[in-house]
């Protein structure tokens, strides 16, 4: 589904990305973890074409994204993105937020994106909020309002980059709950969380990041229950 082949990123002189090669299958669920400044956002932006690469290349579903002739709106079509902080329009409704993206980009007749935003806020369970506006929700209803608005475009893969870790406490199980019922739906996904836990739950595959490089891989049962690399370890102390 993905394939990143030596990717590496620079900002000025400091290099943040040093040679990144990872595939992902489809219907795979990959967590991407890591210490602060590691390059795992960087990481993700590249894969939806919000950072251009220095070097290296980035293929999705197919579409090089380092071709010029290769249509950026088209790769995001297929990658759906959600960030830490959700940023929801708040002078639309709940079901404007989710319809915004099929009626202006795939001309979906309104009443259809509509229906289709009833039937992905079911998903999330809001459907009852559908024509409320965003402020009026918490935090972790607003982050599943903004799943729902990504999955709107039926991506073929979803990246999530600490999605949780704006949220209260008490609203990260609901939002997990989601991303976990899309996992077991397969759908293919790479996660930059700090949920250990989740991470190992859910996860196909896991990779340790450090200072732009991949330090680690492997099933989660290895990572979390058979470090090899010292930095890992280290790392694996401080957040377990
Ligand atoms: P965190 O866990 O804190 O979110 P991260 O692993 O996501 O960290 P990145 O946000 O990818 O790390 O940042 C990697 C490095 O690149 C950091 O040192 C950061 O300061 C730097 N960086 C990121 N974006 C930019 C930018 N637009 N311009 C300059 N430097 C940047
Ligand atoms: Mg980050």
């Amino acid at each position: 589904a993905v394939q990143i082949i030596d990717l590496h990123k620079k900002y000025g002189d400091t290099e943040v990305l040093k040679g990144i090669d990872i595939e992902v299958a489809s219907g795979e669920v990959i967590s991407i973890i890591g210490p602060s400044g590691a390059g795992k956002s960087t990481l993700l932006r590249c894969i939806n074409g919000l950072e251009t690469p220095t070097s290296g290349r980035v293929v999705v579903f197919g579409m090089d994204l380092s071709d010029p002739k290769t249509n950026i709106d088209r790769v995001r079509e297929h990658v759906g993105m959600v960030f830490q902080h959700f940023n929801l329009f708040p002078n639309m409704s709940v079901a404007e937020n989710i319809m915004l993206a099929p009626t202006m980009l795939r001309k979906t007749p309104k009443e259809d994106a509509y229906q289709q935003a009833l039937d992905l806020l079911d998903i999330v369970g809001l459907k009852e909020k559908a024509d409320t506006g965003p402020q009026s929700l918490s935090g972790g209803q607003q982050q599943r309002v903004a799943i729902a608005r990504a999955l709107a475009m039926n991506p073929e893969i979803m990246l999530f980059d600490e999605a949780t870790s704006a949220l209260d406490p008490e609203m990260v199980g609901d939002v997990l709950e989601v991303i976990r019922s899309l996992a077991q739906g397969g759908m293919t996904m790479i996660l930059v969380t700090h949920e250990m836990a989740f991470a190992r739950e859910v996860s196909s595959r896991v990779i340790f990041t450090d200072a732009g490089v991949i330090e680690e891989e492997g099933t989660p049962e290895q990572i979390f229950g058979d470090p090899h690399s010292p930095r890992l370890k280290t790392f694996l102390s401080k957040v377990l």
